[in-house]
């Protein structure tokens, strides 16, 4: 899978995956980050890419035509051309970093995972002209409710978020299944070779928590549970702290998770303790 980023700090992205996981699929070939310096794509003496808004108002925006050119140069071209081919709508799609943007989610990750090739265009100053947007950008995807001061920052946590989820990026193919915000054990199809399921944030839940070596740590032990070797047990006790963290942390995602009716009498009874923190 190919990731293409234009922004104008190509050098923020030195180091960033350069690291882990995602030094590997590079490495592997599994994924190709390029990133394309916008004022190579303008053509005045002061390399200009931003300009005054119409209407007034604070700070420059960035403007279309240097990324109308790096998207050419691409490949990409506006919605109104006449011929895309097909193949190219169906396996690539263009993003705009944006605060405005629909929320950055994993099974939006999911989504992506799935194509050939991810254009990111990284605004700077108040954002980038709006027909940008319109003319050849496929969404505008925001990563939280907080506004950056680019859209690097947010083009790497898709980068990396996405690129994990490709398969044979991840060692287990099904991990990613099985992490908070996995998916419900219905939709996996791997096999999981004596992995109990429902065991790892399957169905849209947060992780349970972790614990390794030593047993005793501070004064604070390792659940019993976890060291007497009963997998059923050990499930179920994962199951619950599931349950739990995403109560006490994200209750919003208990309306969409994938819930059995052991889970719903578990929450009940969860709901009734006093909260701790
Ligand atoms: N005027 C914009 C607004 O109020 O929505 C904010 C512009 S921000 C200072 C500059 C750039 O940072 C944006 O064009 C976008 O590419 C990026 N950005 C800021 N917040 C973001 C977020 N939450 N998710 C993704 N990109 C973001």
């Amino acid at each position: 899978m190919r990731f293409e980023i234009v922004t104008i700090f190509p050098g923020f992205f030195t180091g960033i995956f350069e690291h882990g996981i995602v030094r590997r699929a590079q490495a592997e070939g599994l994924v190709t980050i390029e990133t394309h310096d916008l004022r190579t794509f303008t053509h005045d003496r002061h390399r200009t890419v931003d300009d005054r808004p119409f209407g007034g108002g604070e700070g420059m925006v960035l403007k279309p035509e240097p990324l109308a050119e790096a998207l050419a140069s691409l490949g990409i071209p506006a919605k109104t051309a006449q011929s895309i081919p097909q193949e190219q709508k169906e396996k690539t799609r263009v993003i705009l970093l944006s605060a405005q943007g629909r929320p950055f989610t994993q099974s939006v990750a999911r989504e992506l995972a799935t194509l050939d090739s991810v254009v990111l265009l990284c605004g700077r100053y108040e954002g980038v002209d709006e027909r940008i947007n319109e003319l050849y950008c496929d969404m505008e995807l925001s990563i939280g409710d907080y506004v950056l001061s680019g859209g690097e920052l947010a083009a790497a946590v898709v980068v990396d978020t996405t690129m994990r989820l490709i398969p044979g990026v991840l060692g287990n193919e099904a991990s990613g299944d099985f992490e908070s915000f996995g998916v419900a054990d219905s939709e996996i199809s791997a096999d999981q070779q004596g992995v109990p399921r429902s065991q790892h944030g399957a169905g849209g839940l947060l992780d349970y928590p972790h614990y390794t070596r030593p047993a005793e740590f501070d004064g604070l032990r390792v659940p019993e549970v976890l060291l007497n070797g009963d997998h059923l047990q050990i499930r179920r006790w994962r199951r619950e702290q599931q349950l739990r963290k995403t109560l006490r942390n994200r209750p919003d995602l208990l309306e969409r998770a994938v819930l059995t009716p052991e889970d719903r009498r578990l929450l009940e009874v969860l709901q009734r303790e006093p909260n701790k923190r």
